[in-house]
């Protein structure tokens, strides 16, 4: 069977684990019902809506609800939800919020490197100070620390968002350490993460378990896409019980999340990728991630 019609059907059964729906404070292409509606549609087995100004949690419920379907939601800690605010993520987590990520445009790291996404930057160059991990001895402040323990006791996932390498490492280790059992690497192939591939090794060392890469860092979005067999190199450097494939997608400029997904596994699969390893980054991983049992 041709790549670009295996994609197609192993659609069937995945779970997009990242994608930004309207409405939002950015143009999205679809709102949060028609993305599961599609997915639903598209016979996937869930999907995880990200924003990056507000907690997606109730939205999701509510998604999910109106099409009979799993759809899931968390919160990043922006500026918008007070940044690195302990309160806002009981409440996340209360309202049943699955993944925290850590700060994303509105990170320090970010906001010296959002010129790589022509989306954010007009937005974004405001002189903004952005959110920074770790204290002048290089140490995560204290209230790092108390949203790493709520976490860790709700048991749902710790994701790095946008920071740099240097502060996701500190991070890693001490949410690893302080007992969270699922935590993810957002996108570090990304042109604004740009792990090499030791770093990516070092981080699934320190306690990483799973690093998220997404389709739009290869498509135009990015000012410079990157190669699909950076991803490709960096499935098989870390392997793909430690690796997550999600898309990204939601911008007005790329395919629908469901078109996104089918494109990225077509990619893999084109890069030599084997299709048992492909369900493992698609459906299994994910899965474990939210808890389900499929
Ligand atoms: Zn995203």
């Amino acid at each position: 069977m041709d790549s670009r019609k295996k994609a197609k059907e192993m659609v069937t059964g995945s779970i997009d684990f990242h994608i930004h729906s309207g409405p939002d404070i950015f143009p999205r292409l679809l709102n949060d019902m028609e993305v599961a509606a599609q997915a639903k549609e598209a016979g996937m087995a869930a999907v995880l809506l990200k924003s990056h100004s507000e907690c997606t949690a109730a939205r999701a419920a509510m998604a999910g609800y109106v099409n009979d379907f799993p759809v899931f939601g968390g919160m990043a800690l922006n500026y918008s939800v007070g940044g690195l605010n302990p309160e806002a993520v009981k409440t996340a987590v209360r309202m049943g919020a699955k993944e925290i990520w850590m700060p994303t445009i509105h990170a320090a790291h970010y906001l010296k490197e959002v010129d790589s996404v022509p989306m954010f930057a007009a937005l974004l160059k405001s002189g903004m100070k952005g959110i920074y991990l770790l204290d002048d001895s290089g140490r995560l402040k204290e209230s790092v620390i108390e949203i790493i323990e709520i976490i860790a006791e709700a048991d749902i996932v710790l994701a790095t968002g946008h920071i740099s390498s240097k502060e996701a490492m500190v991070l890693v280790e001490e949410a690893n350490k302080r007992g969270v059992k699922k935590i993810v690497v957002t996108h570090p192939t990304s042109p604004m993460e740009a792990y090499t591939v030791e770093e990516m090794q070092e981080i699934v060392e320190r306690g990483a378990t799973m690093l998220e890469h997404v389709v739009n860092d290869t498509t135009h979005q990015m000012k410079n896409p990157i190669a699909p067999s950076v991803i490709a190199e960096a499935i098989r450097a870390v392997g793909a019980e430690h690796t997550m494939m999600s898309t990204d997608s939601g911008q007005v400029i790329n395919p629908a999340p469901t078109i996104s997904m089918e494109n990225f596994i077509y990619l893999m699969l084109e890069e030599g990728i084997p299709e048992e390893e492909i369900r493992v980054m698609t459906r299994d991983n994910p899965a474990r991630m939210l808890g389900l049992s499929l």
